[in-house]
């Protein structure tokens, strides 16, 4: 499981963290990123992710850290961010320990160290390997009669069509022209209207649509925003010159 953090504060928190699980009797491993952190920490055997984040969701607000959801924009991310997923479902991605970067260009082919050893691979593996790693019935005691706080379950399966922003009339929303089939990620997946049209997109998974914002939505076909508009009957009007 790892937390990751990347705001002002965001150091100052996790090693909060790591000193309450350490109380707990939780080894957790520090590695550094671009701003903040990552907090590491490792089982003996797989246990269940849902456990897993009810743990963290609960040593988090012990300590007054905040988690980030559900309206706060900053805060802790808790990896993985779901509870449960399907076989075709993907959670969401953090770097590996130890990976190289590969994301933004300022610090592509970094690779970001943990503050317990020193930095070579040799002293950072050693230390990792070191690790005392959690054990499930721990795990179970930790979270005895814990559940997960309402508004921070997350199931990756959609159950319903989800609710964001009050629209403005008028305004053109995917979501009421598409089919949901599942979430992958951070996106809901469907079937493009525009290759549809072209009887295309068979296994209707063409369509990505964002679920932090539906207004942002894209085909891996390549399709433009304007065909999908165009498909669905919902031109983008031009832009009326003065
Ligand atoms: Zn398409």
């Amino acid at each position: 499981m790892a937390i990751d953090a990347d705001y002002r504060t965001a150091l100052e928190d996790l090693i909060k963290v790591q000193r309450q699980l350490s109380d707990d009797g939780v080894a957790a491993a520090l590695e550094k990123s671009k701003r903040g952190g990552h907090l590491w920490m490792f089982f003996e055997q797989p246990v269940l992710a849902r456990d897993a984040r009810i743990y963290i969701y609960h040593l988090a607000a012990k300590l007054d850290v905040q988690v980030k959801g559900t309206g706060l924009s900053e805060g802790i991310e808790i990896f993985p961010k779901q509870d449960e997923l399907r076989a075709d479902e993907f959670g969401n991605a953090i770097r590996a320990p130890l990976g190289v970067h590969r994301g933004a260009r300022e610090s592509r082919g970094w690779r970001y160290w943990f503050y317990g050893a020193d930095y070579s691979l040799g002293d950072q593996l050693a230390y990792l390997n070191g690790l005392p790693k959690m054990k499930e019935d721990h795990l179970r005691r930790m979270i005895d009669g814990k559940t997960l706080p309402q508004e921070f379950a997350q199931r990756a399966r959609r159950v319903e069509r989800p609710k964001y922003f009050e629209p403005k009339q008028e305004e053109f929303r995917i979501l009421d022209y598409v089919t949901v089939r599942r979430q992958a990620g951070r996106n809901w997946v469907a079937r493009c209207p525009s290759c549809a049209a072209a009887g295309h997109d068979k296994s209707g998974d063409n369509l990505a649509i964002s679920v932090e914002e539906p207004r942002k939505y894209c085909c891996w076909a390549g399709c433009t925003k304007e065909m999908i508009r165009a498909a669905l009957g919902r031109p983008i009007p031009e832009r009326r010159l003065a």
